[in-house]
């Protein structure tokens, strides 16, 4: 990690090199637990405290590495203590860090409550992710454009993201968490739009001026294919995926018909889904990186979110190349 370093260009065909870049945010999560939540103006007791790595962009890049991906990540963190809690997955997951810059300033911080009943409420600060514009993507376009899979989300500033699309040779994954105003070339990059069901309604009005929310996944998946979308996966939480592609994209020999597939989700005793979205987008990219179908790379992503909700935290819960999965 170097304010300074420039990454050098990426041959696609050198095995070393980053197949996967992940360009996108890096977090510190401070946790509690509460009874209930504080009305304004009231001050409780919790528990927890734990500071945990997450962001999008990491967990993802963290899931993927930890599968056995060659991974770079593009991003920033602080110059503060923060830092190093932010990396601490990341930086022994084997991906490389030579991209990611040090800001001055705070990392980004997520400060997480969750109270007895479930329900969390969360405070970003954006911190050094803010500093992720168009300008400072520019410097990683070489090993961006030399990327077989580039994975993108929505916690980088939005002329960020479009520049990273925009500057994607290989397979663009984009997981527009949250959604933002991305102009509609950038959503028609995706290939594939990997999304759950809110999300999905969310990209469906920007591309079409058309709410989808009451519109059943199936129908949402239809929608958006019509509307531009080249593959997408929707993210159905305990329930599985949705998987949209052209025929072509599973049997080489059929037509290019549109066609849905269900992945069902692996049954597992779920004890902390958070992240699960993570690990998925993740490890759908090791799998597209490695030239898997996109029904099959699905499969797979199942498994690997299947681990991670089976223990507590984000990149904590994610499960290393070689363990066993759920549902083999
Ligand atoms: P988050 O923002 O919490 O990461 P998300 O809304 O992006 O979540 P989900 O659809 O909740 O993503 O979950 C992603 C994938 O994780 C699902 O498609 C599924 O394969 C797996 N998953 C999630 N919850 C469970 C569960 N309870 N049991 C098994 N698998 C699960």
């Amino acid at each position: 990690m170097s304010a300074s370093t420039a990454p050098g260009p990426s041959d696609p065909s050198d095995p070393s090199d980053p197949r996967i870049v992940v360009v996108g945010s890096i977090n510190a999560d401070l946790s509690t637990r509460v009874a209930r939540h504080p009305q304004p103006g009231e001050t409780l007791h919790g528990t927890g405290g734990e500071v945990r790595p997450g962001g999008k962009g990491a967990n993802q890049a963290a899931a993927a590495a930890l599968q056995g991906g060659a991974v770079a990540m593009v991003g920033a963190v602080g110059d503060d203590a923060m830092a190093s809690d932010a990396l601490s997955v990341l930086s022994s997951s084997g991906a490389d860090l030579s991209a990611v810059r040090t800001e001055e300033g705070p990392t980004g911080l997520a400060v997480v409550t969750v109270s007895d009943d479930g329900e969390n409420t969360i405070v970003v600060v954006p911190g050094a992710n803010a500093s992720m514009n168009a300008a400072r993507v520019r410097e990683s376009t070489d090993l961006i454009a030399g990327a077989a899979v580039v994975v993108l989300q929505g916690e980088i500033p939005r002329d960020g993201i479009e520049e990273a699309a925009r500057g994607t040779r290989g397979r663009l994954i984009l997981n527009p968490a949250p959604v933002l105003e991305l102009d509609r070339d950038v959503l028609l990059r995706a290939d594939p739009l990997v999304v759950n069901e809110h999300e999905a309604a969310l990209v469906l009005d920007l591309l079409e001026g058309d709410a989808g929310s009451s519109l059943a996944p199936e129908d949402l998946a239809h929608a958006l294919r019509t509307a531009g979308i080249e593959s997408l996966v929707i993210t159905l939480g305990a329930e599985g995926a949705l998987v949209g592609v052209s025929g072509a994209d599973d049997d080489p020999r059929s037509d290019a018909a549109w066609s849905l597939v269900r992945v069902p989700a692996v049954r597992v005793r779920a004890v902390d889904t958070t992240g699960a979205g993570d690990a998925f987008v993740g490890s759908l990219a090791v799998r597209l990186a490695e030239g898997a179908s996109l029904v099959d790379a699905a499969r797979f992503a199942t498994r690997v979110s299947a681990a991670s909700v089976t223990r507590e935290g984000a990149q904590t819960s994610y499960p290393r190349g070689g363990e066993e999965l759920p549902g083999g």
